[in-house]
């Protein structure tokens, strides 16, 4: 089952739960801060915005990527 992360509308709690996808869109998620069923899916891997746009990008950018200014 793959993992899912979910952040719950009402309080905010963010966790993860293994699920199948059924589950999931069956509206059977939960948060187990408050037992809201208001919950919805977040995407990690693909994160717009606040952290991990600078991530894996970044390091193999720095590495050695296009950097067109004299380093040497
Ligand atoms: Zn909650």
């Amino acid at each position: 089952m793959p993992l899912f992360e979910f952040q719950c509308r009402k309080c905010g709690h963010q966790f993860e739960e293994l699920l199948s996808a059924a589950e999931v869109e069956g509206g059977k998620v939960k948060c187990p801060a408050c037992k809201s069923k208001r919950v919805e899916r977040e995407f990690s891997a693909f994160a717009t915005g606040s952290e991990g746009s600078g991530g894996s990008g970044g390091l193999a950018g720095g590495g050695g990527g296009c950097g067109s200014g004299g380093f040497t």
